[in-house]
């Protein structure tokens, strides 16, 4: 985590600009979470304000996700901007507060707020809440994925296969079909 914490104290007046590799494992994020197999990239600016720091940046990094119709995985690059504040340890998280901008030329923003920790800003928490929210719930490769044959699982963006499909059979052959055997059937 050492990478991710930011003494208060070496924070400048005019900001401090940060760029970071960061590992699944410096998020607390493991195998089981899907679509963070690679690591990412945060670009940040850190800020000082009455005590509190405020945090603006952006995420970037290529999520890999299976396809929930064909099961393939596959690489999402995502980029992702973020804002937050981290609060001195007085005002506490829970129940979360909520921090209006202070600038007045723009209208006030909630942002999202952290605490500070031991005098240092502490990205890990927040940087793993940006990756949680650019997970899809309903991953799709492609919105003109075909998905997997549900009788032979043969995957049908590769290769057609030859079963019958359901809606290849219309109700009137079936309904031809029944009439047919009730006319050739034996009449006594
Ligand atoms: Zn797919
Ligand atoms: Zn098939």
């Amino acid at each position: 985590m050492a990478s991710l914490c930011f003494p208060i104290a070496d924070i400048p007046e005019e900001g401090l600009e940060i760029t970071r590799q960061v590992t699944r494992d410096e998020l607390f994020l493991d195998e089981s979470d899907p679509g963070t197999q690679n690591d990412f990239t945060v670009s940040a600016c850190l800020n000082v304000a009455d005590g509190n720091v405020r945090v603006q940046g952006e995420f970037v990094g290529t999520l890999q996700l299976d396809c929930v119709r064909c099961l393939i995985r596959f690489d999402e690059p995502f980029r992702m901007p973020f804002e937050g504040i981290f609060l001195a340890k007085e005002n506490g998280r829970s129940p979360a507060p909520k921090v209006n901008r202070q600038t007045s030329e723009e209208p006030a923003v909630e942002l999202e707020a952290y605490r500070i920790q031991d005098e240092c800003v502490v990205l890990g928490e927040m940087l793993r809440e940006q990756v949680i929210l650019s997970i899809p719930m309903q991953p799709i490769c492609n919105s003109d994925c075909k998905g997997l044959c549900a009788q032979c699982g043969e995957n049908l963006n590769v290769k057609k296969c030859s079963c019958p499909h359901m809606d290849a059979v219309s109700p009137f052959s079936v309904l031809r079909n029944l009439v047919k055997s009730s006319e050739s059937s034996p009449s006594s």
